[in-house]
Parts: structure tokens; sequence; C-alpha cells
């Protein structure tokens, strides 16, 4: 991990993206949107990855029982070809990591736009 600022907002696209992961009905999403404008950046990934991990403010936010991961979906490329996936992860009920990974050479170094998502 490097070494991150203490109190980093998240990332715009990385709300972007959280936010298209775990919009559903589902009630345990309802409650881990809430939690976004609470997340503080608290690593990256060691590769050259996007992959990104938070907490947020535990005070603040409530913690539904939650699997892991949360959510997940395709990455696909400009073409619509799967080229990878993305995951939301939790622990203890609050949002911890989003994580992209790809099947190709080059790792994801920028997180995807949310019309790059694809339910697999
Ligand atoms: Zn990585």
């Amino acid at each position: 991990m490097d070494t991150i600022p203490p109190d980093t907002p998240l990332p715009t696209e990385a709300v972007r993206l959280l936010e298209a992961l775990l919009r559903n009905d589902d009630p345990t999403h309802r409650a881990l949107l809430a939690q976004l404008p609470h997340l503080r950046v608290t690593g990256r990934c060691a590769c050259p990855c996007a992959s990104i991990d938070f907490t947020p403010d535990r005070a603040a936010v409530a913690a539904p029982g939650a699997g892991n991961p949360v959510a997940e979906a395709l990455i696909v490329d400009a073409d619509g070809e799967p080229v990878g996936g993305a995951l939301v992860f939790t622990q203890d009920g609050y949002l911890s990591a989003l994580e992209v990974h790809t099947w190709q050479d080059e790792p994801i170094t920028r997180l995807p736009s949310p019309e790059r998502l694809r339910q697999g």
C-alpha cells in the first residue's frame, strides 16, 4: 500500500462507480449508498491498478449486514467486450474497497466510467 494522506476524500470517479454498482432496490445497497458521502481513502493497491481502499466515519453511518463482495459487475471495453470486473467489498458492514481487475495483460489503471459496467 502506498501512503495516503489522512482524510483524503473519495475521488469523484470512485463515487460514481460505487453509485452505479450499488444502485438497486436492495435495502443493504441503500444503506451502503448512504455511507458514500462519509468515505475517506485509506489505501491503494500496491500494483498499478485503480483498486482503492476506504472507510466511512463509522459514527456517522449505519452498518447493514453485508456479504462479500456486496456488489459486482463486468467491465467492458469500447466495443462492449468484457475485459474484467469491478467488485465492492465491505468490512463489518462498512464499505471498505473497490476492486477492478482484468483478464488482459495490462492492469486497469483508471477507474472505468459507469457506462462501462455490465451485469455478468
Ligand atoms: Zn492492483
